[in-house]
């Protein structure tokens, strides 16, 4: 079983969501894809992201950004829910979603995306050579990881409690990927666009991993990532 989530983080300067999960239209941003792919797809939509916010009472307004670890229909659908949210993107990923790659038609897809632009400093960020201090103040820091998009991030969360993690994206498939650098499974290795590069930053996740013991590492679509993090509400 594959999980498609977005997590909310909290921030006294604006809340984000780091991915969408799948959105109310789902069934239409699968649809742009290639017939093959639809065919070997099966989901059950639960409650989107925007649904479990409201239902809970929380005030949309504060949500500042939306920041995708990369651009692909699973992480992005629900960014059609928050018409009124900018969806935060590197320049890579950016050319990547207004060019012409099968894998972002979804992408492409939603009229109501309002993508913004951030650059990276020349700071570097646990062996990452660049860096994007989201706050200034340590909380959320993106580093480019490009390979499975060309504009893929990992992004950097630490809590006032210490507690840290790395959100991944689709580096890996299941967390043995990092853990046990185990070779990610054919379907997946088709859809990336540099698997050198894959391999290069799962190395070093692993090494980082292996460092802080601290940090949990957040595999997009390993459900086990998520027993670390609390539930919303
Ligand atoms: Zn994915």
């Amino acid at each position: 079983m594959f999980s498609m989530t977005a997590i909310l983080i909290k921030h006294p300067k604006g809340d984000l969501l780091i991915d969408a999960g799948f959105g109310r239209d789902i069934a239409q941003h699968l649809a742009t894809l290639p017939l093959p792919f639809q065919l070997l797809t099966r989901y059950t939509l639960n409650k989107t992201a925007r649904e479990q916010l409201q239902s809970s009472g929380y005030d949309l307004t504060r949500l500042r950004a939306i920041i995708l670890t990369h651009s692909h229909w699973d992480h992005i659908s629900g960014a059609a829910d928050f018409p009124e949210v900018p969806v935060w993107i590197p320049p890579a990923e950016r050319s990547f979603v207004q060019g012409e790659d099968f894998t972002t038609a979804p992408a492409r897809s939603i009229k109501s995306l309002h993508l913004e632009e951030y650059r990276f400093d020349a700071r570097p960020y646990l062996g990452f050579a660049e860096s994007h201090d989201v706050y200034g103040d340590g909380a959320v820091v993106i580093v480019p990881a490009p390979g499975h998009t060309p504009g893929s991030v990992i992004v950097f969360v630490t809590l006032p409690d210490h507690k840290r993690y790395a959100f991944i994206g689709d580096l890996a498939w299941q967390l043995e990927g990092v853990t046990e650098q185990e070779e990610r499974p054919l379907t997946q290795r088709i859809a990336d666009f540099e698997p050198r590069l894959v391999r290069e930053h799962l190395a070093r996740m692993a090494a980082i991993s292996a460092r802080y013991p601290e940090m949990t590492l957040v595999v997009a679509h390993d459900p086990r990532s998520f027993a670390a993090i609390p539930k919303w509400p």
